[in-house]
Parts: C-alpha cells; structure tokens; sequence
C-alpha cells in the first residue's frame, strides 16, 4: 500500500460518501440509527473478559468479530502497528489498576503497513515540515520478531500488576487466522 508523508491525502472516491455530504456526515447519520435501537446494557467501564487487546489499526481487522468478542468485553488499544509505545503502557497500567484486567492479547498481522516503511520515513518528514517527531516509527522487518518484542515490553513494564499472562498473534487478513507466536 502506498504510504505517504505529504499533508495532502487524497480523499477517495466521493461514492464512499453515498453521494452527499462528508464520511464523517455518514458516520453520524448511521449513529442515529444504531441510538435509535440501543438498549441501555447497565455495564460499568471494567471489561467483563478482564482482558486488554492491543492491535494494530488496520481496517482489515474486525477485532471483535475475529475474536468472538461482544460489547463490554474487553479494552481495546489500537494504533499503527499495534506497537507497544509509551502511551500503550499507559492505556494498559490505568486497564489494570483501575479497570481490572488480567490478561493482554497482542495482535499484528500480515500485510502491515509498517512493513513498507522505514526509519526514512521519519527523516522525510523532519526534511518536509522541519522539525523532528518525538517518536519512533518502529516500521519492522519481521513480524513475528515484532510481536516477541511488544510481548517483551509489556512483560517487562514495571506499571503493570499483571505480565503472567501476556501472548501475541499474527492475524492473516486473507484467511482471518491468528497464528501464536513463542516468546523468545
Ligand atoms: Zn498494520
């Protein structure tokens, strides 16, 4: 897939939009449907699985369909990569300490768009807008070796109450399997 650093996106076909008005306009629109046929569940916000997944954005990955998931199961953490950064640790130790979960799932999968990038990606953007960012890319070569390391930097958090039970997938976006990964 084609990544960029340039601002200026290309928006897609205007179809996607079912003709009128913006993807966000859409987005609301449906979420009046799905209001109109909510049923208060009477949760709290701990999850009932006591079990935090932390994935990788990609649009190809319905984590609660692929996961047999339902509403209030679990805290989902999801960024580029489903890299374990900082602000993951952060998310997972308030999952842990105030919201009680147990276990985390770690999630990447075939196909990632890090996969494509490098660390130039980085250097490309400091020469276009003239100023370096403050975080890695962490772009990878190597799937699996990618996921031994998230499981490696949640285990090895000093924050967190819970590391025992801490395992990492591969999911194929064209078979919808995840595949485990040993630990190192
Ligand atoms: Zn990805």
């Amino acid at each position: 897939m084609g990544m960029t650093t340039s601002a200026s996106v290309p928006t897609g076909p205007q179809d996607a939009t079912s003709g009128h008005g913006t993807v966000t306009d859409r987005l609301v629109e449906a979420n009046q449907q799905y209001a109109a046929a909510f049923t208060d569940p009477g949760m709290d916000a701990r999850p009932v699985l006591q079990v935090a997944v932390v994935a990788c954005m990609d649009a190809r990955l319905d984590l609660h369909d692929a996961l047999g998931l339902a509403l209030g199961d679990c805290h989902t953490i999801r960024n580029a990569g489903g890299v374990v950064t900082d602000d993951v640790i952060r998310s997972l130790t308030i999952s842990q300490r105030a919201l009680g979960t147990r276990s985390v799932v770690l999630i990447h999968h075939t196909g990632c768009g890090l996969e494509s990038i490098t660390e130039e990606f980085r250097h490309d953007l400091e020469m276009e807008v003239g100023q370096r960012p403050g975080w890695a890319v962490e772009a990878f070569r190597d799937v699996d070796q990618d996921v031994r390391q998230s499981m490696q930097r949640v285990r090895t958090s000093p924050f967190l109450l819970h590391t025992d039970d801490v395992r990492g997938f591969v999911f194929d976006v064209r078979t919808g399997l995840l595949r485990e990964i040993d630990p190192a």
